[in-house]
């Protein structure tokens, strides 16, 4: 922590709270939201919220109706945002607050008619326009929790993320620019954390710094999060959402899941990675960097434990989480030539240049393969790498991983991965560099047995483990 950010000028811990969509359904949520920040009154709560459930994709609907020409049916869509909020501040926002939301919640609204009639007139629908429209479900959402909290008598103040949090221009999924967001935000919440005001922000949005809209990506409202509770030198960040907290298979692909109390940022991070939507990929590395504690907790059970991810995995078992990433797809690529640091530098090249990030890679002598993402850039890539190398894709496929901090001590494990799901064609094993992984690729078909049989193997109800499994006993990276 340098010096100048201090844990506010009046002593106190600040923490930061963030409340995904599905913790802001309805008004019912949104006074348990209330009621959750209201019990944090002793530190000093900094309130990051998403969208309402849904209202991100419908923008997103609707931006693709208006670029297709559609725009009756993209105003309608916006048009049911409007009366969503509108009715949730009828049921939230009685009193000498309401005027200047009504104000705030139509201005919004104007503001996000007119950008679907240029989208509509430009037939254009790319990243920066998507960033600008997706951005309106925070902008809405934090000014009705703003005044929901400041009508049950706290005092909060809406704070416009977008001014605060400074990005790149990668649309879409932008990255901070660290300094000047750090200065911004510290400019922007000190003096309300001295007035011991609750500021609120919207999560997920950010600007560049000549002000364009941009993202964080799908589910970047975690990081929003990450990056205030950096930027304040938080005592804790919290994470509310839907679920008891981050637990070692998703509840709805396994309903043995059970929730984990502790784990490492490490582990946490390497799940976010391979893909558990409890957290947004980025989000655990500024807590990290920081030192802060990240905490997931449910809001419909507030008095819940939940995760707390720190330092330190305090977790004996040799799996401490299951997950699975879809809609990958698995790209062979036979170099021409043997495998040296030019070639592997072009590849690298090609897929950096179109956005294209890789989430496993593995090699042999004149090959790699590699799982990625999306499919989108791969042509392009392809004729990038022509006199390089062949590029060849498989789609519908989904990576299924294994996360732990005791992997790498636990060799044995992969060999029992690979004995529970070996019929199922399995396509690529890979023990990751961090050894914290054990991934492999299936039919996207086989995603869900994949998970439960090996949740069943790692976490039996009885005490006694699965024991007969073949005795292969080495780690193993099989790739091409
Ligand atoms: P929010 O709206 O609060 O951001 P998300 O839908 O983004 O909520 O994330 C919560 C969801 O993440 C849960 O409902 C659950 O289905 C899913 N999930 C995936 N993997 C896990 C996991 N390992 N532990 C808990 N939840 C998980
Ligand atoms: N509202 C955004 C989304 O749905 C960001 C978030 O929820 O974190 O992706
Ligand atoms: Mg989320």
């Amino acid at each position: 922590m340098s010096e100048g950010k201090s844990r506010f000028e009046s002593g106190e811990e600040v923490v930061v709270m963030k409340f995904g969509g599905t913790s802001l359904e309805d008004a019912d949520a949104i006074r348990r939201a209330v009621a959750i920040v209201q019990s944090r009154l002793h530190s000093q709560p900094v309130v990051v919220v998403s969208a309402l459930a849904r209202v991100t994709d419908q923008l997103l609907d609707a931006g693709a109706a208006a670029a297709k020409g559609r725009l009756g049916a993209a105003l309608d869509l916006v048009r049911s945002i409007y009366v969503r909020h509108e009715q949730l501040a009828d049921e939230l926002v009685l009193g000498a607050r309401r005027p200047l939301l009504d104000r705030e919640l139509r201005r919004e609204f104007q503001a996000l008619e007119s950008l679907l009639h240029s989208v509509e007139m430009s037939s254009c629908f790319d990243l920066r326009a998507q960033d600008h429209l997706l951005g309106f479900g925070e902008r809405l959402s934090s000014q009705l929790v703003a005044s929901a909290l400041y009508e049950c008598g706290t005092h909060a103040a809406h704070v416009e993320a977008g001014a605060c949090i400074v990005t790149d221009a990668r649309y879409g999924q932008a990255s901070p620019l660290w300094e000047a967001t750090h200065q911004r935000l510290q400019d922007a919440l000190v003096p309300l954390l001295g007035r011991k005001q609750v500021p609120v922000l919207g999560g997920f949005i950010a600007a560049t710094e000549d002000g364009t809209p941009t993202t964080l990506g799908r589910g970047g409202s975690d990081f929003t999060a990450a990056i205030v509770g950096a930027a304040l030198n938080a005592a804790r960040i919290e994470i509310w959402t839907d679920v008891d907290g981050i637990m070692t298979a998703d509840p709805k692909l396994c309903s043995e899941a059970q929730v984990i109390r502790k784990m490492s940022f490490d582990e946490a991070a390497e799940l976010a990675h391979f893909g558990a939507k409890v957290l947004h990929p980025a989000t655990l590395s500024p807590a990290r960097r920081e030192n802060i504690p990240v905490h997931v907790l449910n809001s419909l059970r507030p008095e819940g434990e939940g995760t707390e991810i720190g330092v330190r995995a305090r977790n004996s078992a040799a799996v401490t989480a299951i997950t699975v990433k879809r809609q990958v797809a698995a790209v062979e690529i036979a170099l021409l030539r043997a495998i040296n640091s030019e070639v592997l530098s072009a590849v690298y090249a090609a897929f950096d240049e179109h956005g294209c990030s890789i989430d496993v890679m593995g090699t042999s002598l004149s090959r790699l393969s590699l799982i990625v993402g999306s499919t989108v850039a791969l042509p392009k890539i392809a004729a990038d790498l022509a006199g390089i190398a062949e590029v060849r894709w498989q789609n519908h496929k989904a990576l299924v991983c294994l996360v732990g901090e005791n992997l790498r001590s636990q060799p044995e494990v992969a060999s029992r991965v690979f004995a529970a799901v070996s019929h199922l064609e399995v396509r690529v094993v890979c023990q990751g560099a961090s050894e914290r992984t054990i991934s492999f690729l299936v039919d996207e078909s086989k995603a869900e047995e994949s998970v439960r049989r090996l949740h069943e193997m790692f976490f039996p109800r009885q005490k006694d483990p699965v024991n007969d499994w073949g005795g292969i006993s080495t780690a193993f990276c099989q790739a091409g």
